[in-house]
């Protein structure tokens, strides 16, 4: 990459980006002070920087890449629909061919429940999409007072109103007076940090059955829906006990709530099922999904929608005011075409399930090993390493809480392999099409980072040294 920097004169891009960039989720002085990493192209799980650095993408773009980048056939197919039909809407009683193709591709490959879908651009449209069909659809059951949607604490849904308010992070709810009204929260399933002296199993069943205390206190006849990722990603790659979501699905049954599990993260193959309530042997009525439907490679969401709610709008909804320019939008349904053919093609889901999947966590697992981590975890090929200052100690966390991950971030990138931090753990969730090779480059790596922040670590005193 010896060009690379003539090419992309990184301090010239960064003096731009901060002059006319607002990103998402940052702290925009202190990164304009900084100056933003430029990445500039990528190939299978490899990312290339302005200044010709090239790291391993270990959170497949935002948990979204699962073929890959650079794949031609993605964009030869998006380029081929551009020429035939760039954009049409699909309102006012018209449809398009990529449209059709990918919900009757969605309904073949999402469980027997699923035959519809309801298109966004994205997963914090399909939650506000979920949102407002919720409610509607106990409209038009007869039975209005069941308005309130439970979420849980911890929980991510998306930026927008419903998303925000559907998800858990105080930090967000904080900016807009969020949540909206009549969403409520309950605990997490988060053994590591809440389950203290519980077994697992215990506490899984507890944190479900928070679910059934919620229900009795709002009133049942209150409640339209519970609202969770199967596996919770943003808020640091939380896998429930087995005991958990068994018990959720039964009070919704019982209590006679939808059951909406969000797989925008979980779905398309990432725990080594299409979908995670697969995974966790579940049933929902409702399924937003985005991310690795498209792979990242155009933006695209939708909502799944069981028959159960399909009929009633059909049978007596008339018309639903809801939609969005870009519903369907032909490009974004032909990169997903083409995506979910490499999926089938390469059998990315069993792979995961069989090969890379168990490969990438018997050695993610033996990083639990390190002396700075309190829990390594992964499921399919998604999964954290909970960093700590008294390992054995579950009760113990860093203060203040999250700066030990930032620098274990830093680090990371550092050492060529891009985690994320949540808190004071590190997170990964890489392309599925990783190889033994790369797995193998992709923990060497991370071992390397542990090793150096807990160096970083007892340097400064933060940790006995
Ligand atoms: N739901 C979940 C579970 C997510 O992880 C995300 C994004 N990380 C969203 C919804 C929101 O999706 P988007 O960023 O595409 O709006």
């Amino acid at each position: 990459m010896s060009g690379a920097s003539n090419l992309y004169p990184t301090k010239d891009l960064q003096a731009r980006d901060a002059a006319h960039h607002i990103h998402p989720f940052t702290d925009t002085g202190a990164l304009n002070r900084e100056g933003s990493r430029i990445i500039t192209e990528a190939d299978g799980v490899w990312l290339t920087d302005s200044d010709g650095n090239r790291y391993l993408d270990g959170m497949a773009g935002l948990w979204c890449c699962q073929v890959g980048h650079g794949r031609r056939e993605i964009a030869d197919a998006v380029h081929r629909q551009m020429l035939e039909l760039d954009y049409f809407n699909t309102f006012f009683k018209t449809s398009h061919p990529p449209a059709i193709a990918l919900a009757e591709k969605l309904s073949e490959l999402t469980p027997p429940q699923f035959n519809r879908v309801f298109f966004t651009s994205s997963g914090s449209e399909a939650n506000d999409t979920v949102f407002r069909m919720v409610r509607t659809y106990w409209d038009l059951m007869g039975q209005p007072r069941k308005k309130t949607i439970i979420g849980r604490w911890n929980g991510y849904h998306g930026s927008t109103l419903a998303g925000t308010s559907l998800g858990g992070m105080t930090a967000m709810h904080e900016q807009g007076d969020l949540p909206l009204p009549g969403v409520h929260h309950i605990a997490q399933p988060y053994w590591f940090g809440e389950g203290g002296d519980m077994s697992p199993h215990d506490f899984g069943l507890k944190a479900a059955r928070e679910l059934e205390r919620a229900i009795d206190q709002l009133g049942g006849d209150t409640v339209a829906a519970f609202i969770a990722e199967p596996i919770q990603g943003a808020g640091g790659v939380i896998i429930p006990p087995d005991s958990y979501w068994p018990e959720v699905a039964r009070i919704c049954k019982e209590r006679d709530i939808l059951l909406v599990v969000d797989e925008v993260i979980c779905g398309f193959g990432r725990l080594g099922t299409w979908f995670g309530s697969e995974y966790f042997g579940v049933e929902p009525d409702l399924m937003p999904i985005a991310k690795g439907l498209s792979s990242g490679y155009l933006p695209i969401g939708g909502v799944m929608v069981s028959d159960r709610v399909a009929d009633a709008f059909i049978e007596k909804g008339g018309e639903f005011f809801h939609g969005y320019t870009y519903s369907g939008h032909p490009a974004c349904c032909a990169a997903a075409l083409a995506n979910l053919e490499i999926i089938q093609r390469e059998n990315l889901v069993g792979r995961v399930a069989d090969d890379i999947g168990p490969y990438l966590q018997k050695k993610w697992r033996a990083l639990g090993d390190h002396p700075l981590v309190g829990e390594a975890r992964m499921v399919g090929l998604i999964g954290a390493l909970e960093l700590v200052p008294a390992k054995g100690d579950r009760s113990r966390a860093f203060q203040p809480v999250g700066e030990v991950g930032t620098l274990c971030r830093d680090i990371s990138f550092a050492n060529g392999l891009v985690m994320r931090s949540v808190r004071d753990s590190m997170v990964i969730s890489p392309p599925l099409v990783l190889t033994h090779e790369e797995a193998d480059d992709l923990v060497a790596r991370a071992e390397r980072t542990l090793d150096d922040t807990y160096a970083a670590l007892k340097r400064d005193g933060r940790i006995a040294a």
